[in-house]
């Protein structure tokens, strides 16, 4: 469902992104794990065209991220080819992002009636299994003021999932939550997992990339260092970076 080839991208003189391979199956959870710094973030943002790449390719279903093909040359999509693009993949952010002026409810049925043009009875009735789904039924009404993070967190990936995205980017969904919310945060998207959600996440949590992923993908200095089970690349690291981060997380 995704395949990038040889991503790089540069902010001004750094190199952030240096050549990234990457495949992700239909169905599969893929984490990406590695230090501060390693380009994790922007390679997610990459995906969703929120940054640009400077070269490379990268496809989500087919389809070449923000380039298409006219009269046999490449040409950059316009904005709006971009967001046609963007509808498709659903982003939870490190920070939740939800409208603050707008309820639990009214955040997850925005894009679909807006965007999609899903009728305003059947988008409430979609949003209000997606609230149950993540544990927040009780929860429509209120706004995210008077929602922990982590609840935040769970509307957010609620939120995603209304626009029915074939693709979902995680990133760093619990590096802002109070440790005692990581759970219930991990919990939904365990379930999102079992249920064959195709997830791409940036995270720290080991342990659920040990327990959720199907590959787990190291990354360092804008490299893939090591990607594969993570049985082989969490339980028994070939390389000396994987061996030296994972200590330090463990
Ligand atoms: P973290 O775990 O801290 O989020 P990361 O592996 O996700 O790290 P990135 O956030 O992708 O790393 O950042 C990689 C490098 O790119 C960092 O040095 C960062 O400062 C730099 N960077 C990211 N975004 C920008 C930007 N918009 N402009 C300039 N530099 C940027």
């Amino acid at each position: 469902l995704v395949k990038a080839r040889n991503v790089h991208k540069s902010f001004g003189h750094v190199e952030v992104l240096r050549g990234i391979d990457l495949d992700v199956h239909a169905g599969q959870v893929v984490c990406l794990l590695g230090p501060s710094g390693s380009g994790k973030t922007t390679f997610l943002r990459c995906i969703n065209s929120l940054e640009r790449i400077d070269a490379g390719r990268i496809w989500v279903d087919g389809d070449l991220v923000g380039l298409a093909e006219r009269k046999g040359r490449l040409h950059r999509l316009n904005d709006t080819e971009i967001a046609r693009q963007r509808r498709d993949i659903g982003m939870v952010f490190q920070r939740f992002n939800l409208f603050p002026h707008l309820n639990a409810l009214e955040n997850v049925v925005e894009a679909p009636i807006r965007v999609r043009g899903v009728a305003k009875a059947q988008a409430h009735a979609r949003a209000h299994e997606l609230l149950e789904r993540v544990g927040l039924a009780d929860r429509a009404q209120n706004y995210p003021a008077q929602l922990s993070g982590g609840q935040q967190q769970r509307v957010a990936i609620a939120r995603a999932l209304a626009m029915q995205p074939k693709l979902m980017l995680f990133d760093e969904p619990t590096s802002a939550l109070d440790p005692e919310l990581v759970g219930e945060v991990l919990t939904v998207m365990r379930e999102l997992a079992a249920d064959g959600t195709t997830m791409v996440v940036v995270t720290h949590e080991v342990a659920f990339a040990r327990d959720v992923a199907d590959q787990v993908v190291f990354m360092d200095g804008g490299v893939v260092v090591e990607y594969g089970a993570p049985g082989d690349v969490i339980g028994n690291p070939r390389e000396e970076r994987t061996r030296t981060f994972l200590a330090r997380m463990l």
